[in-house]
């Protein structure tokens, strides 16, 4: 039962998003004392055996709830998905050696670019010359021999493009920026050697970011040692269980009861099937007359972030305005691509959509 009498609006934002509400109601339960402990979360020790379980119990959640396997650690690191542009080939990428990346989307765009600054880059595929509409496909994609790794965005959250089948990539390790779709559904862990999210859109508040990375590849961070700065080494996070410095405890405790969520509603084939549902009944009021026009190509329309435009740019002002005013905040699609962008994550209710579509149609009729 909800113990929150505040007023709270339907929260369409890209990130940071919409937590579960039963998650917020037992922040501020515990807010003043932790049960048993007599302090707030966000004024223990991170030394503290309550953080060292509370930290534990996350890691172990997020291995139940992805079936992470055991040669795979869960890493719990600051600086947000964008300094994992930097560690990624920091960690991965040996002198002389070259790293494959996809260009799917403006965040991979960005990952390149700071790869570059560290090494030798080439790019597999780009479907920048289409604004990003579609991923690439697999037989665009040019690998080199021999690697260093690929990496991948498997959701781009600012043209609304979702990989609905990972890419083969061989033999050679896989890296996935998921920080828009992690735990949005089933994971094949397995397939890949290294998966990091920022955690503010599927998984929790802003100033965490979660890291699964398969353990040989550790061996690369480790030949690093002396040369990479401490804190922007893996195997700095792997030795020391995310505790070397003080992590963001409160991001951690607060992501521990959403993981604790997600296993409660079902773990990820649940969650899956209820975005689906979600995002199939916006695309198919999107798709019903032609007055909104999705822009994401059809097969690789994301779960996530369901992007939209309108004939002009004057009614799609008018429909961010009129839908703001009526409870729906955060439609605005990012600068770079304008339109509507209505982001959808784990947390977002299925009744926010039904109000949207509402909206829509009813926009529709007066303006139409
Ligand atoms: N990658 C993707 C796919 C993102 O959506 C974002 C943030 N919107 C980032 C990276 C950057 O994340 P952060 O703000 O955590 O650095």
């Amino acid at each position: 039962m909800s113990m929150t009498t505040v007023h709270r609006i339907h929260n369409f934002s890209a990130g940071p998003a919409v937590l579960p509400l039963p998650v917020l109601e037992e922040i501020q339960r515990d807010l003043l004392a932790l049960p048993g402990v007599g302090m707030s979360i966000v004024e223990i020790s991170h030394r503290s055996s309550t953080f060292e379980t509370i930290l534990a119990r996350a890691d172990a959640d997020i291995r139940t709830l992805a079936n992470v396997p055991s040669n795979y650690r869960v890493l719990f690191l600051q600086g947000g998905a964008s300094l994992q542009f930097s560690m990624v080939p920091m960690n991965l990428l040996p002198a002389g050696a070259i790293a494959d990346y996809i260009d799917g989307g403006s965040w991979a765009d960005k990952a390149i670019a700071e790869a570059r600054k560290v090494g030798r880059v080439q790019v597999a595929a780009s479907t920048r010359a289409e604004s990003y509409r579609r991923i690439p496909l697999q037989s665009e994609l040019q690998l080199s021999r021999d690697a260093a790794y690929v990496h991948m965005t498997s959701n781009n959250t600012i043209e609304g493009t979702e990989y609905k089948q990972l890419p083969d990539v061989g033999d050679a390790p896989l890296v996935s920026d998921t920080s828009s779709n992690m735990f949005s559904g089933p994971i094949d862990v397995r397939r890949h050697a290294l998966i990091y999210a920022g955690a503010q859109k599927n998984m929790g508040p802003a100033g965490l970011t979660v890291v699964i990375i398969r353990e040989d590849l550790l061996h690369r961070a480790a030949e690093k040692k002396s040369s990479l700065p401490t804190m922007l080494n893996y195997g700095t996070y792997a030795e020391n269980r995310s505790l070397y410095n003080t992590p963001p405890v409160f991001a951690v405790y607060a992501l521990g009861l959403v993981m604790k969520w997600l296993i409660g509603e079902g773990g990820l084939p649940a969650i899956g099937a209820r975005n689906e549902r979600k995002a199939a009944k916006l695309y198919a009021e999107i798709d019903r007359t032609g007055f909104y026009r999705g822009t994401a190509a059809v097969p690789d329309r994301s779960r996530m972030n369901v992007t939209f435009r309108l004939a002009t740019e004057e009614l799609e002002n008018r429909f961010i305005a009129e839908s703001e005013a009526e409870g729906l905040d955060g439609l605005k699609g990012h600068r770079a691509v304008g339109g509507m962008r209505a982001s959808i994550y784990n947390a977002f209710p299925e009744a926010g959509v039904d109000a949207l579509v509402g909206f829509m149609k009813d926009f529709e009729r007066r303006h139409g």
